[in-house]
């Protein structure tokens, strides 16, 4: 059994997602969503010791308390001050946070090259943070951070002294890959991060939000002649991690990016 813990989480689309990778790949496994309260984090971790949980995810808000109760951290989860994937290496309890990964896992497969490229990140929540330091780990010439709150702008920047700096929204006009990692343009409240005019044709712009899948933002950029992204693939690109680590298998993808697309509606 695998968990993903979190408060709120149970509209979680990890069960439907894991569920159906776990079937494609043939095993005996089964992944629930359990509420935790906040703060009971730490016992969450003891408790899968003792169940002998395969594997864990970590939402709101329990990643920087989970992170402090594992045995240890990979380096990238220790700069972000959490994670939300746990998985064993013989007795002892490792935590990554692969969001950043997943994301950059889906462009690659999406035939978006990293290497090289000029990226625009709007946000500098946890979520902006680990799309930063993992854009910069595949080598991205440069990433402008915007973001309504400076401070926190240079405290994602910290993350890749090498490539990222606080920018303005009009300088999205210059760079090849634009991502939207606020929480602008979720539910029904919509809302656009940045004026689409900055957009231009030839760019390749990815929404990270997916409820709904088709936000304000990209279909403003569709309109513009960008080729959009939705924020289904960094979902499935950050569990297909997550399975990896917990069965030693590559992940179902199309399954996966199936089961998510299933279970949408549903939210
Ligand atoms: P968060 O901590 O709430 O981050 C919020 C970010 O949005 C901050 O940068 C904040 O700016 C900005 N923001 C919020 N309201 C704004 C407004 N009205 N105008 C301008 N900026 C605004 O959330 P998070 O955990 O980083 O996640 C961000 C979004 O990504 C959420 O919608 C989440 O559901 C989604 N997400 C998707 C995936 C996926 O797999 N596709 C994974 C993780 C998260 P300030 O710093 O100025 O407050």
């Amino acid at each position: 059994m695998a968990a993903v813990i979190g408060d709120p989480v149970r509209h979680s689309l990890s069960p439907a997602i894991m569920n159906a990778a776990f079937a494609a790949a043939g095993l005996d496994c089964v992944f629930v969503a359990l509420e935790v309260a906040a703060g009971q984090g730490v016992e969450a971790v003891r408790a899968m010791r003792s169940l002998h949980l395969m594997g864990l995810s970590v939402t709101t808000p329990h990643k920087a308390d989970v992170a402090a109760a594992v045995d240890s951290v990979t380096p990238g989860a220790s700069a972000l001050g959490g994670v939300n994937c746990v998985w064993w290496e013989g007795d002892r309890l490792v935590g990554d946070s692969t969001d950043g990964d997943g994301c950059c896992d889906a462009l690659e497969a999406d035939d978006v090259p990293l290497a090289g490229a000029r990226v625009a990140v709007l946000g500098a929540g946890p979520a902006a943070r680990s799309i930063v330091a993992a854009l910069d780990r595949r080598g991205v010439s440069e990433i402008v951070i915007v973001n309504r709150t400076v401070e926190r702008a240079a405290k994602a920047a910290a993350l890749a002294p090498r490539s990222a700096r606080i920018g303005l929204a009009e300088e999205i006009s210059q760079v090849d890959l634009v991502i939207n990692a606020t929480s602008v343009g979720m539910g029904v409240s919509g809302g656009i991060a940045v004026d689409p005019r900055f957009i231009r044709s030839g760019q390749v712009v990815l929404d990270i939000v997916y409820h709904p899948l088709l936000t304000p933002f990209l279909a403003a950029a569709s309109e513009r002649g960008a080729r959009t992204l939705d924020g289904i693939g960094m979902l499935v690109g950050q569990a297909a991690i997550a399975f990896s680590h917990w069965t030693r298998m590559e992940a179902p993808i199309l399954v996966m990016r199936a089961a998510a697309l299933a279970g949408l509606p549903a939210r």
